[in-house]
């Protein structure tokens, strides 16, 4: 056991302790199985299967745990957006942990700095999510791969919300082949998983400039073989914390369909996973609320990214096939 005396290495302790609990589960053999699919529908090119494989374990195996250059990045890839960040958010610590939660929290540590935890699913997640979603939306792009049908991608956005909801689900009917937008992809992948990422640090960076990591309740979060008191925090903190990072990507693109692009993308993906999982979340308020908000506060109702993204995720929802059904 590790002497832990100040919150860096209480972070790594909590690496340490995911590496105990885990070392023994890595499942390759699902994750060839789940890497298979994805070259199956085209996700991801053939030659890139054994990366995606790899990169699937990663999220088991705290072995290969993710972390130092990765994290940095992604602070100050939130950071950019803030302008001159706030000192207690530059105070910081991000961490992306590797286990196979799909979430991510803030939270303070023992030592009083601030704590941003990642999961490493939701970074493998989404970016296949962007890759199918965009291929989906623009099928003669080259984000698409041509053998497969904007059907193929739209059952792919089920898959990995199926994924991320850890249900059965695998399929969904009535699938059908409509583009959803027509012209030129305005956006990378890459940059659009990058933004997707940055909304949600900055959400959890909202929590602590707004001071709720030290007024709210407590939930213990598991990871590995060590349970984290991470904050749980009240309906109306979660929509502040979504306006400070919505506010913040607003103002530095000043461009409503970036922000619909964003927050659109990641509300409907989350909504997918509550209808996948037929719950609601007991910490977040839902996700379709959460994106009424941010709709209403930006005037974001006729904005053409947030209706498109609407119309096709309403149809998403309505294909879910459920394992019982
Ligand atoms: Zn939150």
């Amino acid at each position: 056991m590790r002497a832990i005396n100040s919150d860096d290495e209480y972070l790594l302790s909590m690496y340490d302790a995911c590496s105990a609990a885990q070392t023994t589960n890595v499942n390759w053999d699902h994750a060839r199985r789940t890497a298979d699919k994805l070259v199956e529908r085209g996700i991801i090119p053939p030659e890139l299967r054994q990366e995606a494989c790899e990169a699937l374990v990663e999220s088991d195996d705290p072995a290969r745990l993710f972390r130092g250059h990765a994290t940095q990045k992604m602070l100050h890839a939130a950071f950019d957006y803030l302008g001159t960040p706030p000192a207690e958010a530059k105070r910081t610590l991000l961490a992306i942990l590797p286990s196979t939660e799909y979430n991510a929290f803030a939270c303070r540590g023992p030592f009083g700095a601030p704590i941003v935890v990642y999961n490493k699913v939701l970074i493998l997640i989404q970016g296949f999510f962007i890759r199918s979603l965009l291929a989906f939306a623009y099928p003669d792009s080259d984000v698409s791969t041509k053998r497969f049908s904007s059907a193929d991608h739209a059952e792919t956005i089920l898959l990995l919300a199926a994924i991320a909801a850890g249900s059965p689900l695998v399929r969904g009917k009535d699938i059908r082949t409509t583009a959803l937008m027509s012209g030129d992809v305005p956006v990378e992948a890459a940059t659009l998983s990058q933004a997707l990422e940055s909304f949600i640090v900055l959400h959890e960076l909202g929590h602590i400039v707004k001071g709720h990591i030290d007024d709210c309740g407590f939930r213990a979060v598991t990871l590995g073989d060590t349970t984290i008191e991470a904050y749980s925090l009240s309906r109306d903190q979660e929509f502040e914390a979504d306006l400070f990072a919505a506010d913040a990507i607003f103002r530095k693109t000043t461009k409503k369909a970036s922000l619909s692009l964003t927050a659109g993308l990641l509300f409907r993906f989350f909504d997918l996973i509550e209808r996948i999982t037929r719950s609601t979340p007991t910490t977040h308020p839902a996700a379709l609320a959460r994106w009424e908000r941010i709709k209403s506060r930006f005037a974001l109702e006729d904005e053409e990214w947030a209706r498109a993204l609407d119309e096709s995720f309403d149809f998403f929802a309505s294909a879910i096939v459920y394992e019982d059904a």
